[in-house]
């Protein structure tokens, strides 16, 4: 195995947090996160009990500052991914509540800036560059698919595309829904010219729906029915990884179509990476909260 760092992964889930910085006119003092430690330990703030010990601490495999760049999460990702040209299967997800950076982790904020780049291109190119290092022995063949899953039944297929025509895809996952899951899938199959053997590795790159709470006496018709669904699916979500977590024999993979179409690359030889993005906002406070919970239920 060229890739050797992904033995070193421990375990099959991992959690990384990422809280994005504030934007431009957003006030800094506003912050309900107080401190960030060395060892993925976060400490939040409640801001209706000023002065307070009202905090939590979360621990993280990874923490990402507001300051950390695009490079600087995907050189902590890339073994992952590398893995899938060994035969492994691979999950990553991005969850957090709508504005909280996860198409900012998973895609980036703008296709034309590679520096901007986000998850999803540089595992592309990665995966591009080293088939082809590679190909004096193993010839791989690399199929890349999105899917978006919207209010549970359809799965909508976006494009079915090969490598090279990359710049198809790179529109095709900026124009996404924060009310679906986003699915873009690599498919690899190598070949030993040696051997012949055959391997067949897959990544999944998740930017999930926004995790929000909609308020039950705001929403109505098809907006609560959308919130219905996304609460079901990331539910279902965190009770498959719990699940996997806990080595429970029971794994509720046929609980949400999400669960379904992943259950392939989530638990057995698989690894999972879940980013848990946060915003740093005040106004922010009771989501950050819940998507906490939802990470230390996971990790
Ligand atoms: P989400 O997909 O969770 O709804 P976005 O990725 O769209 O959130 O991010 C919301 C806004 O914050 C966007 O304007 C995005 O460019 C910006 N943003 C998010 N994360 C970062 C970051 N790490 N650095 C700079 N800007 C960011
Ligand atoms: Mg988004």
């Amino acid at each position: 195995k060229l890739y050797n760092e992904v033995q070193d992964l421990k375990g099959n889930i991992r959690v990384y947090c990422r809280i994005r910085p504030f934007l431009p006119g957003q006030s800094e003092k506003q912050t309900t996160i107080q401190y960030i430690g060395e060892n993925g330990e976060l400490v939040v703030l409640n801001p209706s009990k000023p002065g307070k010990e009202t905090h939590r601490l979360f621990k993280f495999n990874k923490l990402f500052g507001p300051a950390t760049t695009q490079e600087e999460v995907f050189r902590d990702t890339q073994p992952l991914i590398r893995s899938v040209l060994d035969g492994y299967n691979v999950c990553i997800f991005a969850y957090g509540q709508t504005g909280s950076g996860k198409t900012y982790t998973m895609t980036g904020p703008n296709v034309t800036s590679v520096v901007d780049w986000g998850v999803n291109y540089r595992a592309l190119n990665d995966l591009f560059i080293i088939s082809q290092k590679r190909h004096g022995s193993v010839a791989y063949e690399i199929g890349v698919q999105m899917v978006e899953i919207y209010n549970e039944q359809d799965v909508l297929e976006l494009m079915n595309i090969g490598l090279m025509n990359r710049a198809v895809g790179a529109t095709a996952l900026n124009e996404r829904s924060s009310r679906s899951h986003s699915i873009l899938t690599v498919h690899v199959r190598g070949t030993d010219l040696e051997t012949n053997a055959v391997l067949r590795g897959c990544l999944h790159l998740v930017d999930l729906a926004g995790s929000e709470r909609v308020d039950r006496s705001e929403a109505t018709g098809d907006r609560l029915r959308e919130a219905q669904h996304i609460n079901k699916s990331l539910s279902a979500l965190g009770d498959v990884i719990f699940a996997l977590a806990q080595k429970s024999l029971h794994v509720p993979y046929r609980n949400s179509k999400l669960t379904q179409v992943l259950q392939s690359s989530l638990g057995g030889q698989a690894k999972t990476l879940m980013f848990v993005q946060l915003n740093p906002d005040v106004e922010s406070y009771s989501e950050t909260i819940s998507t906490l919970k939802f990470a230390e239920r996971v990790s």
